[in-house]
């Protein structure tokens, strides 16, 4: 394939209205009635290009509105098709993501004859086989469940002419490109390609110069989406002061919808079950929990009768919740970029979100990182503990060593808490 051109999609368009879009009247009606009203950046620039069959790249995060982006021109161009044919496929990482997409498409779709289907492991294969065996036009699977219909001989992609891969980045993360690579091989090769991902690995730009034909780049800056309608802080704390100093944070007023992050399924359910015992409810999303504890826990969620909901990075990047007030890092990522799609949860399409950070010492370094990849800086609270042992001076993160009148306590506890 030719190497992509970026300047190509990057030439600045203006932000059209959908109005001015090439969309059948149908689908401006299902936009509408959506609520959206004008669209996001990256439905300005994919739009026009994806309807015409252009192969695209595009680099943006959940929350800029990426999934219409790709889901209008796939509806658009088949718009004349005829029904009982698979046309298009998207790929995806998680079942939550693809239940989200399916979600829009029949809203954006509600007006054309199309029909979607979401194809994902952990339910019955019964439905899904009836869909692939023809009852929908645009499949939108994980990889492992869809290997595993396309196994059993029933899948036919012969006329399929658009595949997405959605998430690119997440879907390496978990390991799933050789099931995308082992689907994409058999699909036919005279088709439109377009993939979105947060970030560009080098095994994503691999993947794409194999995938896709003389694509189009359309790049969203993840500092902006980062900064755009999120306000930021840190809360400096002891790692084993941080549970208590959230169960504070959580009974503060506005605190409404509240999404809070662990590195680990572990520390999600040890954290719900502390808070439980601090009289704070709430949720939990991992990967652990089995399909039908997931949706229930994101339907409390969405529906507020659950105020709060703890999820890891994998679970959470399904979670489509409208008007999440707060994003809590119990755990700095390690990753910045983590900390972009954490923080994009809050603040989606444009609203307004806060995120707080509990930062321990330990994780400093990561917080520091993650400042310089966004590119601002993050006012930072003080709530270490004056009284607890004395630490090392560590730039604004520091304590006084020693307080007049405060015995500094035995050495040995230099060395294992701050
Ligand atoms: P996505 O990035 O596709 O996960 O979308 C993030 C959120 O933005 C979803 O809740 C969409 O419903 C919403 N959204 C997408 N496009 C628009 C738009 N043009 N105006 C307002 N909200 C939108």
């Amino acid at each position: 394939m030719n190497e992509p051109n970026p300047t190509q999609g990057e030439a600045s368009q203006p932000n059209k209205q959908y109005d001015e879009m090439p969309l059948h009247e149908t689908l401006r009606r299902g936009v509408k009635e959506m609520g959206y009203t004008e669209p996001t950046p990256i439905q300005a620039k994919t739009i026009p290009q994806a309807v015409l069959g252009t192969d695209i790249i595009g680099t943006a995060q959940t929350g800029s509105g990426k999934t219409a982006a790709f889901l209008l021109p796939i509806l658009e161009r088949l718009l004349r098709e005829p029904t009982g044919r698979i046309y298009a496929l998207v790929l995806t990482p998680t079942r939550e993501l693809a239940l989200q997409a399916e979600t829009f498409l029949k809203k954006l779709g509600r007006h054309t004859h199309l029909k979607g289907a979401a194809v994902y492991g952990g339910v019955g294969m019964e439905p899904q086989q009836r869909a692939l065996r023809g009852g929908a036009e645009i499949i939108i699977a994980t990889p492992g469940r869809l290997l595993d219909h396309m196994s059993r001989g029933y899948v036919d992609f012969r006329h399929l002419r658009i595949l997405v891969l959605d998430e690119a980045d997440r879907m390496l993360d978990m390991g799933f490109i050789p099931d995308v690579r082992d689907i994409v091989g058999r699909l036919p090769r005279n088709r439109q390609t377009m993939l979105f991902s947060a970030t560009m690995p080098p095994e994503i730009v691999r993947l794409s110069r194999e995938f896709l034909n003389n694509p189009r780049m359309i790049r969203m800056e993840e500092k902006t989406v980062a900064a755009a309608g999120v306000s930021h802080r840190a809360i400096l704390v002891e790692a084993n002061r941080k549970t208590s100093i959230l169960s504070d944070l959580l009974r503060q007023e506005g605190m409404d919808s509240v999404l809070v992050f662990t590195k680990t399924k572990h520390r999600a359910d040890r954290l719900s079950f502390q808070l439980q015992k601090m009289g704070v409810r709430a949720g939990v999303i991992h990967g652990d929990k089995s399909q039908s504890q997931r949706v229930r826990a994101l339907e409390a969620f969405r529906n507020g009768s659950q105020r709060v909901l703890i999820a890891t990075d994998i679970a959470a990047r399904g979670i489509d919740v409208e008007g999440i007030s707060h994003v809590i890092n119990y755990d700095v990522p390690h990753e910045a970029a983590t900390y972009v799609h954490r923080v994009g949860r809050t603040a989606r399409a444009q609203k307004e979100g806060d995120a707080i950070s509990l930062v321990s010492r330990e994780e400093q370094d990561d917080f520091d990182r993650i400042e310089q990849f966004i590119g601002m800086a993050i006012a930072r609270e003080n709530k270490t503990d004056p009284n607890a042992a004395p630490q090392a001076p560590m730039g604004r993160f520091s304590q006084p060593r020693h307080r007049p009148g405060v015995r500094p306590p035995p050495r040995h506890r230099y060395q294992h808490k701050f």
